[in-house]
């Protein structure tokens, strides 16, 4: 049987999501022995390829750069999963709605700095002016609500898709953090 293609990415997140996936343990043996990691921050992988079975995302969209890329990878992926509340809600990084993404930039490179005071131009994605959850922007298939979801969820929940079935929120919800 041929392995299932599955990638991970993160956006706008603080990487505890990815944490969590880690904290499987020795369940991801099994796991690595019916999925192809094709593409995730925990391996050398460059380029998000085309025809990807499974993409787990972590984080919101808060930047240009997370939206395009989002777009893009939900062209390539056949199942959208939100994992964790800052794709699902917004969560934390969404707290920046309240002042807006000039208020933030002031405060982290002006109010702060005593050495050369400069909000950076290059080399710095621009931010969106609302921090979104992933649904906002593209179709998601499966939603995994935590922050982060407990291995124990995501285990629940890859086993799941790895069967071919799309396992009941509620259930995932109930195992969550
Ligand atoms: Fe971090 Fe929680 Fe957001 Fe996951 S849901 S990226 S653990 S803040």
């Amino acid at each position: 049987m041929s392995k299932l293609r599955l990638a991970t990415v993160w956006l706008d997140g603080c990487s505890g999501c990815h944490m969590s996936l880690l904290d499987m343990d020795e369940r991801l043996v099994d796991i690595a022995e019916k999925v192809e990691v094709v593409y995730s921050p925990l391996v050398d992988s460059k380029e998000f390829p085309e025809d990807v079975d499974i993409t787990l995302v972590e984080g919101a969209v808060g930047s240009v750069e997370d939206e395009e890329k989002i777009k893009m990878i939900r062209r390539r992926t056949k199942t959208l999963v939100s994992l964790g509340d800052c794709a699902v809600t917004g969560n934390v990084p969404s707290m920046r709605n309240t002042c807006g993404p000039k208020a933030v930039l002031e405060r982290l490179y002006l109010e702060n700095v005593t050495i050369q005071p400069q909000i950076p131009s290059e080399g710095v994605p621009a931010l969106r002016s609302r921090v979104c959850p992933v649904r906002e922007v593209v179709k998601v298939d499966v939603f995994v609500p935590g922050c982060p979801p407990s291995a124990d969820t995501i285990h629940l929940l890859l086993a799941g898709l790895l069967s071919g079935s799309v396992p009941d929120v509620r259930l995932l919800t109930r195992f969550g953090a």
